[in-house]
């Protein structure tokens, strides 16, 4: 049914065309002052940033995220807080230098920045030695900034270039942050290796594509054994940050009272089980209700996107909203979790902060939303039964083990795929259970097989002019759903006649 010439992409890559969340990543690199942030402005200039508040300019900065455009090049740009040597332990300089270490890990390449005019400095060695020591697989390109006015006074640039070679991962790019001048040559310089990236992605993606068309109907196959990709969502402060870490149960991504910190969309991979998880986008769907306007809409959209890149999303709600509203979900809520579901992504609900229930007096007791949640969720979406629902304290760190669990167990039903043979082995089987109105008009199905896992979704072919009514859809759905251990995923049925 689904075969097709195998494609592969070559040469060019069109970076324009590329979704952002395939993008690959580039952090900017380099002790303090030698012009991250001026180059990092000019890579995303400004009006695309994805760029929260970060207000504590005092000492240094958050990590910031943004796409950068270079003439026809994408990518994504994380601009690092400097790598301040005299961290000292607890502070705000040593949660970010310990998250920057993590960053490194979620980024492709690394432009690691010098300042041309201050020269070869001891901090720029240490800075070379750090990325060595922790992202070994990186290899950077060094960029000479504030070349400005070493361009025209001659030797000045050969000197200085000369110098930074000695940080030893070859030659430095000159260029100014401030003026724009040698862009083109940095351009020049990161096509290949974002390219190289690029088709890397893309021919893995066919290949993978491929591979479902071929093997439609053989036996099963376990694509669970992919990435799983979990996107975290839900309104602003109902504890998604502090879920992440609990999950994470490190550091890594910024919670506390610094305002803007807990806003940044940087992508996190882990462990689970001996599986990798990656984390796509953090900075939640609703932020808009924030006050932040420009970079709030792009985030939104942002959003949107990695809520279709992900496979499994996990839907964060506020145990103590619930009990004031006395109701699960706000409208926006029911909206993503529809949506999530529509475009067939396994659905987690997760219900936040159910320690402020415990003990004390509320109009609705502890067991009482752990009753009324699940009931209010199949109400809206009675499609499916037994989303699952995970009751957390992601403040206390209770509930992170079935967070994952119930994750990864969402994922592998939604990576199911059953062979032919047992399918039709079993519509024999289930068609003998079904009541059909009207037994004259009965469809028959000569075949029914599955034609694509993520979700799982099955084709009937129908004999001649008869169709399967919903009724008949709606039985098949539920027995599939029962026989197989498919509940609380979306799956899908579809038909064709045949003669
Ligand atoms: P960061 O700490 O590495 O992020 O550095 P900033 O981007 O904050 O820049 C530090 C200082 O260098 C600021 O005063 C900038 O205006 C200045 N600067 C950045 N890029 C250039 C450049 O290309 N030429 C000159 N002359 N100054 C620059
Ligand atoms: P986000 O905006 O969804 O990322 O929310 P945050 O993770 O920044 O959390 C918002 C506030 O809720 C912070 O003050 C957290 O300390 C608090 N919070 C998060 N999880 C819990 C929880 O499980 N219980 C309680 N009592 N507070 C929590």
């Amino acid at each position: 049914i689904l075969q097709g010439a195998k494609k592969t992409y070559e040469k060019p890559v069109d970076f324009t065309q590329i979704e952002i969340t395939r993008l690959p990543t580039v952090i900017i690199l380099g002790r303090p002052n030698v012009g991250k942030s001026a180059l990092f402005n000019r890579l995303i200039r400004r009006r695309e940033a994805l760029v929260y508040n970060t207000p504590h300019d005092h000492v240094t900065r958050d990590i910031r995220e943004g796409i950068a455009k270079l003439g026809d090049l994408r990518f994504r740009v994380l601009d690092s807080a400097g790598l301040e040597a005299e961290a000292t332990s607890g502070s705000i300089l040593h949660r970010t230098a310990s998250m920057t270490a993590h960053v490194l890990a979620a980024s492709h390449f690394a432009l690691f920045l010098t300042d041309a005019r201050a020269g070869l400095h001891p901090l720029d060695l240490e800075v070379g030695k750090w990325l060595r020591k922790h992202a070994p697989q990186i290899k950077p390109i060094v960029v000479l900034n504030k070349s400005e006015s070493l361009f025209d006074a001659s030797g000045s640039l050969e000197s200085a270039a000369n110098e930074m070679c000695r940080l030893g991962f070859g030659d430095p790019i000159p260029v100014s942050a401030e003026t724009g001048l040698g862009m083109h040559d940095l351009y020049l310089s990161l096509r290949p290796v974002l390219e190289d990236y690029m088709l890397h992605v893309l021919n893995d993606e066919v290949a993978q594509d491929n591979s479902y068309s071929e093997d439609s109907g053989s036996p099963e196959v376990d694509d669970s054994k992919l990435p799983l990709q979990l996107a975290i969502v839900g309104r602003p402060n109902v504890g998604k940050s502090t879920l992440l870490n609990s999950l994470l149960q490190e550091e890594r991504v910024l919670v506390g009272p610094e305002a803007g910190l807990t806003r940044d969309s940087i992508r996190t991979q882990f462990e689970f089980q001996g599986r990798t998880i990656y984390l796509v986008d953090t900075a939640g769907w609703l932020q808009r209700t924030k006050q932040e306007k420009g970079a709030a809409s792009l985030s939104v959209m942002q959003s949107r996107k990695s809520l279709l890149r992900a496979h499994i999303i996990a839907l964060v709600l506020d145990a103590e909203e619930i009990v004031n509203a006395r109701r699960s979900m706000k409208h926006a809520e029911v909206v993503i979790a529809r949506r999530a579901v529509e475009e067939g992504r396994g659905l987690v609900v997760i219900v936040n902060k159910m320690d402020l229930l415990r003990g004390k007096r509320k109009s609705l007791s502890y067991e009482q939303v752990m009753e009324i949640v699940p009931q209010e969720i199949q109400t809206v979406i009675p499609q499916i039964t037994g989303i699952p629902v995970v009751f957390t304290s992601a403040l206390e760190g209770r509930g992170r083990t079935t967070v994952l669990h119930q994750v990864v167990d969402t994922y592998e039903k939604w990576c199911t795929r059953l062979s032919t043979a047992r399918l039709n082995r079993w519509l024999k089987k289930v068609m003998s259970r079904h009541s059909w109105k009207d037994q004259a008009a009965q469809p028959k199905i000569k075949y029914f097989t599955q034609v694509k896992a993520r979700p799982p979704t099955f084709v009937a072919f129908v004999s001649g002019k008869t169709r399967l009514s919903d009724t008949d859809i709606r039985f098949l759905t539920k027995s599939l759903k029962e026989d197989f251990d498919l509940g609380g995923i979306p799956i899908r049925i579809m038909q064709r006649s045949i003669t």
